[in-house]
């Protein structure tokens, strides 16, 4: 019971600890590839597991220092399925996921060691140097990031598949992960009603001794984006007891109003938002169109919207960068001291 009750609180102590909002990373492909890796593959940006685990710990190190308080895994598109599909056993791949976890923590003790290191301002030029609780997030795309059609987009994944279907794949990915020692499980892109269903049913019967979150898209601003209602999607997360946030990612941030009024009708617990740039993705050239999105500083205009409308959890995802999220980080350190002020 003991492990039960750290569970549920867990979003609820950190988000006190932080003053009421906190910051989530931004895109991780993005800036893998800044830094020189070659994405281009369906294992996507989980093929620096295997490649170039130094440069995904350099990005989680910058998104640190830019103010992150979560920090989310490279295991987006890991899978032992895709995995095995490249050639690996079983053992293998099992190792890959496990180590997407172990470099998010590395970077985050790197960092606790600089921090103490540093001087006691905590500024050192533009980084963010402060001690503070940071949880790592180990990430679970869904079934259709591990096709890599752009059904996750679409979320259409034909009658053949079911909630079964949908647990079965995803079961043994999740348990390895949760046992890796990450703070949480980050289902992101969650494109269904079905899929939801399999995560919360996946939760509640494993060996899961960790809390999760469940993250949605839409790309239309009311429903997922398989056309399933947020509303009932966000009651699956609702009422399952090892959710302690719920919320919206990779989404065009000019939707992410709406849905935030959505997703109150549907839970009380803590939302989280982390869009993506705006930008448009091409799923047939697998590729984003350039110049379509809003600049940093119109994205973080919104920041201050969201915060207001109830979301204590904000980040990016496709296509931001550590820059969006020191604008982030900047933005809600004023207004969660200003309602700290406001309060007393
Ligand atoms: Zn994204």
């Amino acid at each position: 019971m003991g492990t039960r009750v750290v569970t549920s609180s867990l979003i609820t102590d950190f988000l006190r600890q932080a003053g009421g909002a906190a910051v989530i990373d931004g895109g991780l492909a993005t800036e893998l590839e800044r830094h020189g890796a070659d994405l281009n593959d369906p294992l996507w940006s989980a093929k620096c597991l295997l490649s170039s685990p130094h440069l995904i710990r350099r990005v989680h190190l910058d998104y640190l220092e830019s103010g992150a308080d979560v920090i989310i895994t490279a295991s987006y598109q890991a899978t032992i399925q895709g995995f095995e599909a490249k050639g690996y056993s079983k053992e293998e791949s099992e190792t890959l996921l496990r180590r997407s976890v172990e470099i998010a923590r590395e970077a985050r003790d790197i960092y606790n060691k600089i921090c103490t290191e540093s001087s006691p301002t905590g500024d050192d030029n533009d980084r963010i140097l402060k001690h503070r609780t940071i949880l790592v997030a180990a990430s679970v795309g869904s079934y259709g990031a591990y096709l890599a059609d752009g059904s996750e987009y679409s979320g259409t994944y034909g009658d053949a598949i079911t909630v079964e279907t949908l647990k079965d794949f995803h079961r043994r990915r999740v348990q390895i992960l949760a046992d890796s020692g990450p703070d949480l499980i980050a289902f992101e892109t969650v494109p269904n009603k079905l899929e939801a269903q399999a995560y919360a049913e996946l939760m509640e019967e494993g060996d899961i001794k960790i809390p999760a979150w469940f993250s949605f898209n839409s790309k239309d601003g009311v429903n997922v984006v398989s056309g399933d209602s947020l509303l009932e999607c966000g009651s699956i997360a609702e009422a399952c007891n090892k959710v302690v946030a719920v919320g919206i990612n990779c989404t065009p941030p000019r939707f992410i109003h709406e849905l935030i009024l959505s997703l109150k009708k549907a839970t009380t617990k803590p939302i989280l938002i982390y869009p993506n740039s705006g930008e448009s993705y091409d799923a047939n050239r697998k590729e984003w169109v350039q110049n379509t999105g809003v600049s940093d500083k119109d994205f973080v205009s919104y920041v201050h919207k969201w915060y207001e409308l109830g979301a204590s959890l904000v980040g990016g995802c496709c296509r931001t960068t550590p820059d969006t999220i020191r604008a982030i980080y900047r933005t809600l350190a004023s207004r969660s001291a200003a309602k700290l002020i406001a309060l007393n």
